[in-house]
């Protein structure tokens, strides 16, 4: 990928619009996670204690599969209990006197299972398709647009998988037979190229298939593209979008492969919707890109690009230690920005055969795209922006109200398939790192948010 010296323009228009979203969020109000006062306090807290937030998720992690009262309480003291020392006075005394029994022991594991719920509720649009439907239909009156997720990941068994895909088609006919009937919104109904299929659904491959493995590349992807197959004849059949996510770094060059396969296939080599997650922490995410935008071209057909910086970090790291493997992801968090702004940039310049669709909730980020976007003169609406259901709201309106189209990604399902998702949000949320942490709880200075990710490198 050719590596062009940062321009002093790009530079001043990047920070220029950073400084133009943080005072339009001026007063926009709450933090970016927990309705209540109460969540508040607990992210917060447990914000502040690697020991306790450890403890928090496991429990979170693990409630779902609890049945009775006694588990819960039982749970929740010993966990906690392993954060003993971490915990206040009052909280210590407290937690060798629950009681697992009776009346309060009841009501205790009742709030226990609500909190939970009502925290993943933050992140998890519905429990079902209508409900799912109700979230998007709010979504679209504030001129965002959806992508759907169905919960549940690592399918164990072919049943599974067959409802996996039995799920995704559902969600695309019972989308579809509302969505599409609904008044045109332009800003996110509508681009450069035409009409934008409004119902735009995300899947993992791995949902597809039980034995989703890379040791059989071959022998995966035929039985996934037999059941994606289908999936993708109705997106096209609907008029609806098919975005791939990618998950941990194993099934990376499987999950490339199969997109690349399937979409090469006669019945869609001239189908333009369809998508595919790339992560910017991984190292070798500049070469990927440079092959999938020759193999585009070469496909004839553009597909999107939804570049996202990656949410298994802590994963590959403690994976790849473990094995004795060279960690795949960035070990600083400024390279994984650094990264995220060069491959912007080559999105942007092959955007011929890669449409970018970007997803980030930091304003840094997003403000050097921006400033790209206009610098290379892009007609609106070229660029994508993404975002994650529950987070940086206040973001989403802001980059509306500058006329951008912003795309949500919304999961629906339920709590039990969901957790492993939640639990994904409360890490990447709390994480010390985090910019939305940085900026919406930790109150960072916006100077140092908008820095040059090359500049903290100097810095640190
Ligand atoms: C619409 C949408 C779809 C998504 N789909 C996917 C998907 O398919 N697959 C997927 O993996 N993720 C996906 N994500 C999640 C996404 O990866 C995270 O939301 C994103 O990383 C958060 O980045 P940010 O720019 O919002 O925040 P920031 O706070 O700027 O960045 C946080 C990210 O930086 C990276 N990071 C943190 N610490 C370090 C460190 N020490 N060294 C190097 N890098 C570090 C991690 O990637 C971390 O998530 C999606 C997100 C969105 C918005």
């Amino acid at each position: 990928m050719k590596k062009e010296p940062r321009s002093a323009e790009v530079e001043t228009l990047t920070r220029s619009y950073g400084r133009e979203i943080f005072a339009r969020l001026e007063g926009t109000g709450p933090i970016p996670f927990a309705p209540s006062w109460w969540d508040d306090r607990l992210m917060e807290w447990s914000m502040g204690n690697e020991a306790i937030k450890l403890q928090l998720f496991r429990f979170v992690d693990v409630l779902p599969m609890l049945g009775s009262p006694e588990s819960i309480v039982r749970h929740l003291r010993e966990y906690f209990g392993a954060a003993h020392e971490h915990l206040p006075g009052w909280l210590r005394f407290g937690l060798r006197r629950l009681p697992s029994r009776g009346f309060l022991g009841r009501l205790l594991a009742t709030l226990a299972y609500r909190s939970a719920e009502r925290l993943a509720r933050k992140f998890i649009a519905g429990s079902n398709l209508e409900e799912a439907l109700d979230a998007i239909a709010q979504l679209r009156r504030r001129s965002l647009a959806f992508t759907i997720d169905r919960l549940g990941e690592a399918t164990i068994t072919e049943r599974e998988a067959d409802q996996a895909q039995a799920d995704y088609l559902e969600l695309i006919h019972g989308l579809s037979r509302q969505v599409n009937h609904w008044k045109t919104n332009d800003l996110i109904d509508r681009d450069e190229h035409g009409p934008i299929p409004r119902v735009n659904v995300s899947v993992k491959l791995s949902a597809l298939y039980s034995q989703f493995d890379p040791i059989d590349p071959a022998g995966v992807s035929q039985a996934v593209r037999r059941r994606l197959r289908p999936i993708l004849h109705a997106a096209r059949e609907q008029s609806a979008f098919v975005n791939i996510d990618m998950e941990q770094y194993a099934f990376k060059d499987l999950t490339l492969q199969i997109f690349r396969e399937i979409l090469e296939e006669d019945d869609f080599r001239d189908w333009p919707n369809a998508g595919i997650a790339i992560q910017a922490y991984l190292c070798d995410t500049a070469s990927d890109l440079e092959a999938l935008a020759v193999w585009a071209q070469r496909r004839g057909t553009p597909v999107t690009v939804r570049l996202v910086k990656g949410a298994y970090w802590d994963y590959e790291t403690i994976i790849s230690a473990q094995m004795g493997w060279p960690n795949p992801v960035w070990s600083h968090k400024w390279q994984t920005d650094a990264n995220y702004e060069r491959l912007t940039e080559f999105l942007i310049d092959n955007r011929r055969w890669l449409r970018p669709a970007l997803g980030s909730h930091n304003v840094r980020s997003l403000a050097h795209a921006l400033a790209l976007a206009h610098i290379r003169g892009l007609p609106p609406g070229s660029i994508e922006y993404q975002m994650l259901y529950g987070m940086a709201e206040p973001i989403k309106d802001v980059l509306v109200s500058l006329g951008q189209r912003v795309r949500v990604y919304t999961p629906y399902g339920q709590l039990l398939p969901g957790m492993a998702y939640l639990v994904r949000r409360l890490l990447e949320n709390t994480a010390n790192e985090s910019f939305l942490r940085a900026s919406f709880t930790e109150h960072v200075s916006e100077e140092k948010l908008l820095r040059n990710p090359l500049e903290v490198r100097h810095i640190r």
